[in-house]
């Protein structure tokens, strides 16, 4: 897939949606967060056409309201087993064949913006999200083997400091710098890949970059 970009969209069904949300495997309850308990919130949900490599698959992206920090600690490249349990608590991200999964909210403290692919960020947008094509890296490139074997594919790049806007009820994001929105791993910008043998509904990695 070419890279393209997520743009907000009135319509009501796009291409994936901020704050809506999560698509997790049948039969899995709503994560909560391994520091406090609290349910996940959804970030980000994409919904990444079929492809000769891959069916139609859903993006996932969820972290807690209440920690905010970056995913994880570890230098990786070879992933280990189970790797998805092993970083950070605080988030959760999932790759589930479109069809098989069910739809998880959890409390709302997320707008919820549909979206829609766009071959240019919105034009008034200082962040984007970008999907497919290559990784625009901020510091070295990085690439990551998945613990089945597979190389790990890239998915989406989130910009630096990119903003989710929050339902007025929410708190302020500990550790963020907007009063009155959310970003995802301390602002920093985030790229997300996934198992190109789609070994496992949460075989999904993010680093990032500042
Ligand atoms: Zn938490
Ligand atoms: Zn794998």
């Amino acid at each position: 897939m070419r890279r393209q970009y997520l743009s907000p969209t009135s319509s009501v069904s796009g291409s994936g949606e901020l704050g809506g949300p999560a698509y997790l495997p049948r039969g899995q309850a709503h994560p909560g967060c391994a520091h406090c308990d609290a349910p996940l919130r959804p970030f980000l949900r994409l919904e990444l056409p079929k492809s000769a490599q891959a069916p139609a698959q859903v993006l996932s992206v969820l972290m807690c309201a209440g920690h905010n920090e970056i995913p994880c600690f570890e230098p990786w490249r070879q992933l280990p087993p189970a790797y998805w349990d092993q970083a950070e608590g605080h988030w959760r991200a999932y790759l589930v064949e479109a069809g098989t999964g069910h739809e998880s909210e959890g409390p709302a403290c997320l707008q919820r913006q549909p979206m829609a692919w766009t071959a240019e960020p919105a034009a008034d947008a200082d962040g984007c999200i970008a999907v497919g094509g290559e990784p625009q890296w901020l510091q070295d490139p990085e690439a990551f083997t998945c613990a089945c074997g597979a190389p790990m594919h890239f998915v989406a790049q989130v910009s630096d400091s990119y903003r989710f806007a929050q339902t007025p009820e929410a708190p302020e994001q500990p550790d963020g710098p907007y009063a009155d929105g959310y970003v995802l791993f301390l602002g920093n910008e985030v790229y997300i890949f996934a198992c190109s043998a789609r070994c496992d509904p949460r075989a999904v990695w993010i680093t990032v970059q500042n």
